[in-house]
Order: structure tokens, then C-alpha cells, then sequence
């Protein structure tokens, strides 16, 4: 920490880094940052944070921060700083041209869920109000997609369905495909303090995390499941609830659709998805996966918490979907203490979800063909929206490879390096003739870039973010933005560059409009967020103080409904040359690439990815801990140091993809979750073997 003397005054903002959400005092001095606080009075922290919330913020000043525009006629072209009004006016000519010539369609935006929702709704708006077409898309398409699909086909909205105080009523917790120790730090914290007061819990997971023995803290049940089974697993223990009679039946009759009720009883009720004729598949033990089932069914109020072990799959929605099943089944929704929830890795996933990100979603999850929801933004905006879903971002750079794809705006997000199938999303970003980055950092994506706008930091602009809970926090400007524009200005001027008449003179104007047009916003106002502190959507006249918990007298979709979760395995196999199963995940003290923690003090904790493989697959290849080993995969191959540890199961590997020398994205695999193309990140067949280095 450095220390920059006394501070003079603070403002209480929200930090950028988990789905959390923690509040903070930023003291300063002057117009310097001297530390951030945890702020006592922030509804999802109460006064802690971890590391990255804590000291994590050095990147606002690094020298690696772009401060001027810059542009370039070619890639292969130096860049040449300009200033704001030539790189917005060549961007602007340059996305016309490309609209004139190949079609209205042929360009678009993706938004990032580090972003305020308020810059969100404006890139959005930019491309639906001024592109008039719907190819929008956030990464949130990469991480939580599923969540949205799963939880929006099942209870008919997609967030989680508690807020974070309710895991002090929870009797029982199953945590899925989720490491909150590293992932989601202050969240965690909680959990353990309940665990040490008598909850149970059941982690279903291929490592054994931290959650499974640590301090005071010891699983009931720990299901260390074959990456990629976690539909076997899930029906199995549906079929250990149905099977044994452990349904919550008045729930199921006064809250379900019996209907859809009866076709799953049906379909959960076959003896192929019991735990016996799944064991060989999952490689979890029968008896612990029905002990499992029977603790979540019978052990009081039962709560589900989930990450992205669970979306990120082939059959990401369907394992969402079987999630939202077994609380159904059991009654688990609707009250303190039970529920879904998925832990949101990114600050804002949940608003960017919730602010129209997505290419089929107007905001509040309207979606573009409905006639009546595409009027309310016409009559406001003038202009004809299209009925028409646009392009995910895959689809977007496949359309860019086949040539029909041709200029691409992208917000806050690193695409080449985050996405997978790194060689395919370079050859679409190739072949399109004007790439604008708008980020902090010259990234990888930038490399193929032919604008680059200088992004602000969370610290130089206001608006809100949206956390896992659905709480709706303020972002506080602490110092002036450092290249002049805080980003939801520079979106309004590329706006205005061509030829649309946006003329927000701050973020509270954008709410106004948000909260105008969509339902669950309606009461969401600035005023409020600095009264009460935060508020939870849906916050509006039936709600005028928010909604901590949603579904309790009805599910938003009226009845809640069944849905079969049959499994079918991946099309990642392992065999002869690949016999191994990759997996990833985060560590505490890094967060996602790493574009900002690692201009940090923070990588010391962390300097570089690593390895991890059980002590028996590297002694049969002759690796020792420390070695360097080569991991390869049908997509490609990298070098890491190997960490040997029985935290992995034999026949699972893992690593993290916080630096870019490691290029997970190189290894994996393009297969995507079959309803949203959400990639299966978590599940590619690799082999190791020992190397003399990178
Ligand atoms: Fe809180 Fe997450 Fe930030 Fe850590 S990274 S301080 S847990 S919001």
C-alpha cells in the first residue's frame, strides 16, 4: 500500500471486481487516492472486503493507461494519436460506410459487464437507436448466459432469487461449480460464519475446494464429480428426491405447472438417472450422492449457490434448468434461508444482463419481437427498431469471417484474449474493416483494432452497478476522468458522430430513461440509491424499497414449470492422445485476465498461472512439482509450472487464466452451451508432459 499522507474527504462508491458488490470509501487527498475503505454501512459487505476491493486499484494510475485516441487506416499500421473529434469522426465514417455498403446489419456492439449500467443501456442504445439493428451482445455471453436462459424458462426471470442475508436462514448449502473463497471473497465469509454455526453443507465440484475442509469449516458431502456430468449429478439427486418421496408436494401443487410437473415426474422417476446408474459416468459415489439429495430435501431450509462450473458447459441452461427443478421439487424457494443463486463473477453481469444486452433482449428482458415493447423504446427514441434478434458474438465473428460482418464497437472487453478459440476470434476481428476498442489498456483485441478510445475507470465516473443479489449500487466519481471522458460520454459522442441527437449531461439522465421504460426500474432514481443506500430490483410502485426475495407468493412467470434435464455428454472427449480433463477457475488475489490486477501490486501474491495435477498423473510422466510441462489440446498447446496437489482428482487437471503468457484460450475448445453458445470453458481433454520451458 502506498500511503499518500491524511486524507481530506471520501466518497462512497462500489467496487469494480466481483459480483459482490462491496461498498468502499475512497479517502482522498486532494485529487489522490490515498485508500479505499471498506465501507461499514454497504448492504453486501457490512464492512469487509478482500484483497482485490481492498488494494487492487493502482491500475487507474498505471503508466500502461492509453490517455489519448488514436487511429490507424490498417493494422499493420502504427497507430497515430488524434484528437477526440477526428478519431470519433473516422469511426463514425467509417461505420456508416460499412452500413451504406454491406448493410445495416453489418456492424455492432459488445458491451462488458465491468461497465456501468447506465454506459450499458447506452451501447445498447447505440446499436438498436442509431445502428437500427439488434447485434449487441456482452461478455456476459460467456459466463452467465445460461442463468439467464435456465432461470428465465423455469421461474421466469433471470437473476438469483435471494439476497446475500438470507444465507444466515439457510439450514443446508449446496455449492455447484463455484469457489467463493477465491471467486467471491466477502460472500464466503458469510457462508463459513454460517457453516460454523451448524449449516450444513454439500459441495459438488471436481476439486476439492477450499469449502470442503478448511478452518472450522468441513462439507457434509463432497461430490467431486467428472467435469461435465453436473446434469447426471443434479437429475440423480432429483431422481433420490422423487424416488424416495421427498417431494415438498403442496409446494408442487400450489406453485408449480402439473403439467409440466407430471412429464418430469416421469422422466425423473427412470432408474437410468439413478445415483447407481450414474456412478461409472460421474464418478461420484451412489451413497454419497443420495445422502446428498436426502440432506438437501430434509434438512431444513435448503439453499443452491452456484458459478461457473455450471454455466460454462456444453449443457450449461440444462444444468441451470435441473438447479431450478430440485428447488421446486423441494419447496426451496420463495422464503429466507433457501433459493438459487448464482454467484456473478463480474461487477455488473447481472445488469448487464438486465440493461438489454443481449442481441433477442430489449432491457428488462423484453423480448425484440414483441410489438409492444419495441414501441415504448420507438416512441422515445424515433427511430424503428428491428423485430429481428441479432448476432451473438460467435456469431458475429463467424459472420465477420464469412465477410458479412464488417465493423465492430467493443466496450470494456478483451475479446482475443477472453473468448474462446483464440484463433478464430483473430480471424474474425481480421476481417472486419473498422474495429473501435474502447478500453483502458491497449489489449490484445487492440491488436486488430483500427480506433482506440481511451476508457475510464471506475473511480472517474458515476453511475451504478447491479450485484449478484440484484442490488442496485452507486458508482461515485472520486478524480476526474484521466482522458477527459468518462466512457458513457465518449458512447454518446461516437452517438452524436453519426448524426444521433443524445444529449445526457450526466448518468442520472440515463436512469431516469432506464427506470422510464423498464418495469422492474421503475422507482430506481438517484435520490433513492443515496437515501437508502442500494436498492434491490424489481424496485417500483409495488416495491417502492426493493424486492430482497423474489418468488414468494408466485413465480414471475406465474406458475413455475418442470423442465426435463436429459444429459448428453459433450463432444470434448478424452481418449489415447488427450486422456486428461482440463479445468479453470480464479485465484483470490487476481481477477480474470488480469488486465487490472496485474498492474498491481496484488501479482505478488500471484505472479504466474499454474498447473495443478494430481500427484499420481505426474509421477506417471515424470513431473515434479515446479516443473515446467507442456499442456496440449486438440485446439493447441501452452507451457505452465506444474503444482502437484490431491486437492485435483486423478485424471483432472486445472489452472487459472490470469496472465496472458498462459493462453488457456489457445487450449480450449469452441464447443458452447447448446441454448446461449456460452463456451464449455470448463471441460477440454488435454495432455501433459514435461518441457524445458516456454
Ligand atoms: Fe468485495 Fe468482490 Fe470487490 Fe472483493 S472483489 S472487495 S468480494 S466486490
Amino acid at each position: 500500500v502506498v500511503e499518500m499522507g491524511t486524507p481530506d474527504r471520501s466518497v462512497v462508491t462500489t467496487c469494480a471486481y466481483c459480483g459482490v458488490g462491496c461498498s468502499f470509501k475512497a479517502e482522498m487527498k486532494g485529487n489522490e487516492l490515498v485508500r479505499m475503505v471498506p465501507y461499514k454501512h454497504g448492504k453486501a459487505n457490512r464492512g469487509h472486503s478482500c484483497v482485490k476491493g481492498r488494494f487492487a486499484y493502482g491500475y487507474a494510475h498505471h503508466p500502461d493507461r492509453i490517455l489519448s485516441p488514436m487511429i490507424r487506416d490498417r493494422i499493420d499500421e502504427p497507430w497515430r494519436e488524434v484528437s477526440w473529434e477526428e478519431a470519433l469522426n473516422f469511426a463514425a465514417q467509417r461505420l456508416k460506410r460499412l452500413q451504406a455498403t454491406y448493410g445495416r446489419r453489418s456492424i455492432g456492439v459488445i458491451t462488458s459487464s465491468r461497465c456501468t449500467n447506465e454506459e450499458t443501456y447506452l451501447v445498447q442504445k447505440l446499436a438498436r437507436g442509431v445502428f437500427l439493428n439488434n447485434n449487441t451482445d456482452t461478455c456476459a455471453r460467456v459466463c452467465h448466459s445460461p442463468t439467464g436462459y435456465g432461470l428465465g424458462q423455469t421461474y421466469g426471470t433471470s437473476a438469483g432469487t435471494q439476497d446475500f442475508d438470507s444465507v444466515e436462514k439457510t439450514d443446508v448449502v449446496m455449492v455447484i461449480g463455484a469457489n467463493p473463497t477465491d471467486g467471491h471473497p466477502v460472500f464466503a465469509s458469510r457462508l463459513k460464519k454460517r457453516l460454523r454455526q451448524g449449516a450444513k453443507l454439500i459441495v459438488v465440484d471436481p476439486r476439492r475446494i477450499d469449502l470442503v475442509r478448511s478452518a472450522h469449516v468441513e462439507a457434509a458431502h463432497h461430490l467431486p464429480l467428472r467435469p461435465g456430468t453436473n446434469v447426471a449429478v443434479v437429475t440423480a439427486m432429483a431422481h433420490v428426491i422423487v424416488t424416495e418421496g421427498l417431494t415438498d408436494d403442496a409446494f408442487i401443487r400450489a406453485r408449480c405447472d402439473t403439467e409440466s410437473f407430471a412429464d418430469y415426474m416421469e422422466f425423473v422417476s427412470d432408474p437410468r438417472h439413478s445415483p447407481e446408474a450414474v456412478e461409472t459416468l460421474t464418478g461420484v459415489p451412489a451413497a454419497e450422492l443420495r445422502a446428498a439429495a436426502r440432506l438437501y430435501a430434509k434438512g431444513g431450509n435448503a439453499s443452491i449457490y452456484y458459478g461457473l462450473g455450471v454455466t460454462e458447459h456444453s449443457q450449461g441452461s440444462t444444468t441451470v434448468i435441473g438447479i431450478a427443478n430440485l428447488a421446486m421439487l423441494t419447496g426451496n424457494i420463495g422464503r429466507e434461508g433457501v433459493g438459487v443463486n448464482p454467484l456473478r463473477g463480474q461487477n455488473n453481469v447481472q445488469g448487464s444482463c438486465d440493461m438489454g444486452s443481449f442481441p433477442h433482449e430489449l432491457p428488462g428482458y423484453r423480448h425484440v419481437k414483441h410489438a409492444d415493447a419495441r414501441k415504448i423504446y420507438e416512441d422515445l427514441w424515433g427511430v424503428e427498431i428491428d423485430p429481428e434478434p441479432g448476432l451473438r458474438i460467435p456469431n458475429m465473428l463467424d459472420a465477420a469471417v464469412d465477410g458479412t460482418f464488417k465493423g465492430l464497437y467493443c466496450q470494456g472487453e478483451d475479446i482475443l484474449q477472453s473468448d474462446p478459440d483464440t484463433k478464430h476470434v483473430a480471424a474474425g476481428l481480421a476481417a472486419m474493416e473498422c474495429v473501435i476498442v474502447h478500453d483502458l489498456f491497449l489489449n490484445e483485441t487492440a491488436n486488430y483494432a483500427h480506433v482506440f478510445l481511451p476508457g475510464s475507470s471506475f473511480l472517474e465516473k458515476d453511475g451504478t452497478f447491479t450485484n449478484a443479489e440484484r442490488r442496485i449500487n452507486r458508482v461515485r466519481r472520486v478524480m476526474a476522468p484521466r482522458a477527459t471522458y468518462a466512457d458513457w460520454e465518449v458512447t454518446q459522442l461516437l452517438a452524436q458522430a453519426m448524426g444521433a441527437t443524445w444529449t445526457y449531461t450526466h448518468p442520472s439522465q440515463i436512469m431516469a430513461e432506464i427506470a422510464a421504460t423498464t418495469p422492474s426500474f421503475a422507482g430506481v432514481d438517484y435520490a433513492l440509491l443515496d437515501e437508502l443506500g442500494s436498492v434491490q430490483w424489481p424496485c417500483n410502485e409495488a416495491a417502492p424499497e426493493g424486492t430482497p426475495l423474489m418468488h414468494v407468493e408466485g413465480f414471475k412467470r406465474g406458475k413455475g414449470r418442470f423442465i426435463v434435464t436429459e444429459y448428453v455428454a459433450t463432444d470434448e472427449r478424452t481418449g489415447p492422445r488427450f486422456p486428461l480433463l482440463l479445468t479453470t477457475g480464479r485465484i483470490l488475489s487476481q481477477y480474470n485476465v488480469g488486465a487490472q490486477t496485474r498492474r498491481t501490486a496484488n501479482t505478488a501474491w500471484h505472479p504466474e498461472d499454474l498447473l495443478e495435477i494430481h500427484p499420481h498423473d505426474a509421477e506417471t510422466r515424470g513431473i515434479k512439482e515446479g516443473d515446467w510441462v507442456r499442456l496440449s489440446s486438440r485446439s493447441g498447446e501452452t507451457t505452465l509450472r506444474a503444482a502437484l496437489t490431491d486437492r485435483m482428482s486423478p485424471g483432472v487437471v486445472y489452472t487459472t487464466f490470469h496472465h496472458p503468457d498462459t493462453q488457456a484460450n489457445v487450449i480450449t475448445t469452441d464447443y458452447s452451451d447448446w441454448a446461449t453458445n456460452c463456451p464449455e470453458y470448463k471441460v477440454t481433454a488435454v495432455q501433459i508432459s514435461p518441457s524445458n520451458g516456454p
